[in-house]
């Protein structure tokens, strides 16, 4: 069925800003904040990153940028994936175990 069989046994807010995973196959993932946000895989995020607005070509800082993005809620969704509430007030993207890991891979590898 799913060739992705790995699942969180532990799952923690690091103070350092990090979503730490521990993985069944031991495996322990630790993703920043801002890199989870990034990669959102909900539909407006998707669409932004293909259609910047014009008015985005000049950068600008919004009040929610401002602040720490943290990660404010995060709960299960069904046994494939969870939904993440961030502070900006972005709580739309469901990422998918394989999404996890998959960021936690490359910053394990961007880290090491
Ligand atoms: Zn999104």
């Amino acid at each position: 069925m799913n060739a992705f069989s790995s699942y969180p046994t532990g799952i923690s807010l690091s103070e350092d800003h990090r979503l730490e995973i521990e993985w069944s196959d031991g495996v322990c993932s630790r993703i920043p904040y801002k890199i989870l946000r990034d990669n959102c895989p909900c539909a407006h995020c998707r669409e932004a990153e293909r259609n910047p607005k014009p008015e985005e070509l000049l950068p600008v800082i919004s009040s929610a940028e401002a602040q720490p993005l943290i990660v404010q809620d995060m709960k299960p969704l069904g046994n494939y994936a969870y939904t993440i509430a961030f502070s900006d007030g972005h709580d739309t993207g469901i990422y998918k175990l394989e999404l996890l890991r998959l960021l936690g891979d490359a910053v394990a590898e961007a880290e090491s």
